[in-house]
């Protein structure tokens, strides 16, 4: 990773010269990032290949090599499995968003996009990228929200000012959604990193968790919501 020595590295993917370029000029505006744009998959697998990007913007559209396919492999690869990755999808194809968060893409945005929410989820995707890498920011460990009350280091989680006991799963089941709160997740993503791979456990099994817990919270289970085909999101 570059981010610590220099700025900022993003490589965009994306064959429509004209969104690419756009892309490039909105984000290196502020001068703290590095923008390399790639107009295909096997162009950016070379690319990721001679330097890490600190983040990738992935077209799922693109010609011989998907999207999808692209972030694919760069999970399966150790030198790239944890670069975030923001995909870029066309407008109402559910099942584009659901394959992308799926094979482990950080965020989505639909196309046609404005250039202003486009700057707003990089820098939201790096900043957690930093905390999760532990940088100078790291996430602090105590959320109060509306209801919630979570003190994740000292494991004391309380609503409303009631202390709430939850099971060692239901508690790393909150801390995973409100560490991405107002973000959707899915329920792999959720099995990925709550269960962890090695657990054979079917995705029915997190909505049972989910469940109960939002049973526990009570007033604070209300704020997570269900999205139909695409996962969970804790809301605050
Ligand atoms: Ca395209």
């Amino acid at each position: 990773m570059t981010q610590h020595t220099g700025r900022t590295s993003v490589l965009v993917v994306e064959d429509e010269q004209d969104i690419a370029g756009l892309i490039k000029h909105t984000l290196e505006r502020s001068g703290e990032l590095r923008v390399e744009t790639v107009a295909s998959g096997d162009a950016a697998l070379k690319a990721v290949q001679e330097e890490t990007p600190d983040l990738v913007i992935l077209d799922i559209n693109l010609p011989v090599l998907s999207g999808i396919e692209v972030c694919r492999i760069l999970r399966s690869r150790p030198n790239t499995a944890h670069v975030p990755i923001i995909m870029l999808t066309a407008r109402g194809t559910e099942s584009d968003r659901v394959t992308g968060l799926d094979v482990g893409a950080d965020d989505y945005i639909t196309k046609p996009f404005s250039l202003r929410e486009l700057g707003a989820r990089v820098r939201a995707v790096i900043r957690r990228g930093r905390q999760q890498s532990g940088g100078t920011t790291p996430a602090p460990a105590v959320f109060q929200g509306r209801h919630l009350k979570a003190d994740f280091d000292a494991v004391s989680i309380s609503v409303d000012g009631e202390s709430v006991r939850l099971t060692r799963r239901e508690f790393e089941l909150l801390r995973y959604l409100v560490e991405n709160r107002n973000r959707v997740v899915s329920r792999d993503r959720l099995l990925e990193r709550v269960w962890g791979y090695d657990q054979v456990i079917e995705t029915r099994s997190v909505d049972v968790h989910i469940g109960r817990l939002r049973g526990k919270l009570k007033a604070a289970g209300t704020q997570i919501e269900t999205l139909v085909g695409l996962g969970y999101r804790f809301v605050e």
